[in-house]
């Protein structure tokens, strides 16, 4: 072998050494890269999953599912302004349009005769006062708030309740809004 033979057979050896190492560098590169890119997917797909989850929930925050396939239900109202029971008129919600919350007869029953999906929201005790055009809030009920002349108190089945507006309905219960 003639020296530049031999050099030039070390060269060659060193080429092909750095060539099949750049070629291990470029596959580490690539498996590092196909690494990340999977773990970005999935954490992508994961935070879609959610955010889908998310909107999609008919339970999420305060839209808490009652019924599924619907409810008729009928509470009874009492309303009682400085021990004077007051009248609840017949047809709430129902001259017009029909709502789903009304009265038929002035028997103190609310109906309550919802379908498909029905939400905790949908049997508030406010919805009721709504559908009505009347005032219930913790603290009045029609124009009358606390003050001196009196206070709002609430008993649902006999039990003091401090929910006022905010309470969802059951059937038969005995709602009782007293203001003295
Ligand atoms: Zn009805
Ligand atoms: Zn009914």
């Amino acid at each position: 072998m003639s020296p530049d033979a031999n050099l030039n057979s070390k060269q060659l050896k060193r080429h092909a050494r750095r060539l099949k190492q750049q070629r291990l560098d470029h596959r580490h590169k690539l498996v590092r890269l196909a690494k990340r890119t999977l773990t970005g997917t999935l954490v992508m797909s994961g935070l879609f999953g959610f955010i889908w989850y998310l909107t999609n929930q008919p339970s999420g925050g305060g839209r808490k599912v009652i019924a599924r396939a619907g409810l008729h239900w009928h509470p009874e109202l009492d309303i009682y302004l400085n021990n004077l029971r007051q009248a609840i008129p017949a047809n709430i919600g129902i001259s017009g349009a029909h709502n789903p919350i009304h009265t038929h007869a002035a028997d103190n029953v609310i109906h309550l005769e919802m379908s498909g999906l029905v939400y905790a929201d949908d049997i508030r005790l406010g919805e009721f006062f709504k559908v009505w055009g009347q005032t219930l809030t913790p603290t009045c009920i029609f124009k009358q708030c606390n003050d001196s002349a009196g206070t709002l108190k609430m008993f649902v089945n006999g039990q003091p309740s401090t929910e006022f507006d905010q309470y969802q309905m059951h059937d038969k219960d005995k709602i009782e809004l007293r203001y003295d």
